[in-house]
């Protein structure tokens, strides 16, 4: 027998529908491309958006086509996604960050017909457009009065665009399977992966990050994606937050501690999230200004572990809640949050931050599992890693045109970490596998060092990286960036790090430079890393 309830696809623009009428004045600001900060709201947006749909149907964009963009966050880039989404065509968020190359082989391979793109993307996209054949026209985010001279073919700037209809449309209808949007994998080797969500993985995945113990979203709450929406769907707060009825704050190209400190006191925001990068950022900006923080109540912080040092100034300098949280692109992002359950509820001081340091615990829609290489299950006692593994409604069962299957028998997705899971499912993650360093036949976290070093005091960022040892295999070799006008000794930071770690995790040799490379998701980019120390060894 079946259910007697109604078919209610699970459609992207519901989500805007839904915010326009039970949240219709519900502010949504950005900081403008061209510099001042914009005002709109719910219902703005989706009467945009619709006619953004109808100028798209008019062009002839049939559902299926990808469509990108190559934006900073700002309400043109959001609303595009609803535009774009709600005729069944696909929005496939292009990284500015990428090298040129990448980005013509994932706008080509994509078969991306246009590109929607801000001001501070045209240069870029007129040395990449002879490689781009595919490509029909370029929309950008702007009007006529900032809209420059460009030899962009068919480029038109997107104020002129969408009005050149009236609005008076109506959102296609099609099946929740649909797919709704694309985003390419950094991708460290190989070429990048295109993994391709639908719009009921897109809400589904909005749901979960809207519980109590995920991020806790709400009507009452100011939320501002630092976190861009190029960046795994901007950890789905495009979606999440109008879902809420939250209150958006978009923090446009100035993503610099000043600048995201002003932003956070001058529009209220509550909720942030970003990588820890940009709180670094911040946090050193709060240090050397003397200003504090005081209207944010929770950040999200993953894509790379979360520094003890950071997760204790949040929580203990400014009073902000730090959620922990680990993803990758073909989870929607979001997997896990280190929020507290009853059962650690009571823990203090350092019992409380170690268990901060941990990634968290999966919400409802994502299943995880560790096993050794022979796929067999490990049990969730905090000390056994094994290979991470997820299955769930928002997480990837292919990539864009590739043929290989990329799940095990059980269907779950190995997602290349490694990890324990505690009796109370709390996952930490101890490295990617890849970047795990192998010392005399055991294992040493990269993560777990560079955690500590960053604590020191003078210490900006750190990162380690395994080098060729003729005993043991590989030792870690730590790389420092220190503060402004700091300048500890190798032996201070190995003083340091005494006790905090196992005495064979130390590692042999400590070297400071002038700036770590990041990748173009604001990850330690240990490739090139790698690549710059490969002739190192220790004296
Ligand atoms: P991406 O798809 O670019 O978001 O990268 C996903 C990868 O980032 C994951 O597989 C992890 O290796 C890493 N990652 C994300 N969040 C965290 C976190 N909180 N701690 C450690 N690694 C993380």
């Amino acid at each position: 027998m079946r259910g007697l309830m109604q078919d209610w696809p699970l459609l992207i623009h519901r989500v805007i529908d839904y915010a326009a009428l039970q949240h219709p004045h519900r502010a949504v600001i950005s900081r403008s491309v061209e510099g001042p900060m914009h005002r709109s709201t719910y219902s703005d947006v989706k009467q945009r958006a619709l006619k953004l749909a109808q100028r798209l149907h008019k062009d002839g964009v049939k559902p299926g086509d990808r469509i990108a963009t190559l934006a900073w966050n700002t309400a043109r880039h959001l609303e595009s996604w609803y535009g774009i989404t709600g005729i069944g065509a696909i929005y496939h968020t292009l990284n500015p960050r990428l090298f040129e190359d990448q980005l013509v082989y994932i706008a080509n391979h994509a078969g991306d017909r246009m590109i929607f793109l801000d001001l501070s993307f045209v240069a870029l996209a007129e040395k990449l457009s002879p490689q781009l054949p595919l490509i029909e026209r370029y929309v950008i985010f702007t009007d006529a009065a900032h809209m420059p001279q460009t030899t962009l073919k068919n480029a038109i700037a997107y104020e002129d665009y969408i009005n050149e209809v009236d609005g008076d449309f109506r959102w296609l209808d099609f099946d929740e399977n649909t797919a709704a949007g694309m985003c390419y994998t950094s991708g460290t080797t190989g070429h990048p992966k295109g993994v391709v969500y639908s719009h009921r993985s897109n809400l589904l995945h909005a749901m979960s990050v809207m519980m109590p113990d995920s991020l806790c979203l709400s009507s009452r709450d100011s939320v501002m994606p630092v976190v861009p929406l190029f960046h795994a769907n901007s950890w789905s707060l495009a979606f999440s937050a109008p879902m809420a009825g939250a209150t958006l704050v978009m923090p446009g190209a100035k993503l610099d501690g000043e600048s995201v400190f002003n932003i956070i006191e001058n529009e209220n925001v509550t909720v942030t999230a970003a990588v820890p990068t940009v709180w670094l950022g911040l946090l050193n900006y709060l240090e050397t200004s003397g200003k504090v923080l005081t209207k944010l109540k929770r950040v999200a912080i993953g894509g790379s572990a979360c520094p003890r040092a950071v997760t204790e100034a949040f929580e203990q300098k400014y009073g902000v809640e730090v959620i922990h949280a680990w993803g990758m692109t073909e989870m929607s992002p979001i997997g896990s949050y280190s929020t507290l359950k009853p059962e650690v509820a009571d823990l203090k001081g350092t019992a409380l931050y170690d268990l901060k340091q941990k990634q968290g615990f999966a919400p409802f829609t994502v299943e995880m599992k560790i096993t050794d290489d022979d796929e067999n299950i490990l049990p969730w006692d905090g000390k056994t890693f094994g290979r991470l593994k997820v299955r769930g409604p928002a997480v990837s069962k292919a990539y864009f045109g590739l043929d290989e299957n990329i799940l095990d028998a059980e269907g779950y997705f190995d997602t290349g970490d490694v990890a324990t899971i505690d009796v109370n499912g709390y996952m930490n993650i101890t490295d990617r596998a890849k970047d795990v360093i192998k010392s005399g036949g055991e294992w040493i976290s990269s993560i777990d060092l560079e955690n500590i070093a960053v604590g020191h005091p003078d210490v900006a960022e750190a990162a380690v990286i395994g080098i060729a040892h003729p005993k043991w295999d590989e030792r870690p070799l730590l790389i420092i960036v220190c503060k402004k006008d700091r300048h500890p000794s190798k032996d201070d930071i190995l003083a340091f790090m005494q006790g905090k770690i196992a005495k064979w995790w130390m590692p042999d040799d400590v070297v400071f430079v002038d700036d770590i490379p990041h990748t173009a998701t604001g990850k330690i980019s240990k490739k090139t890393l790698r690549d710059s120390f490969k002739d190192f060894r220790f004296s």
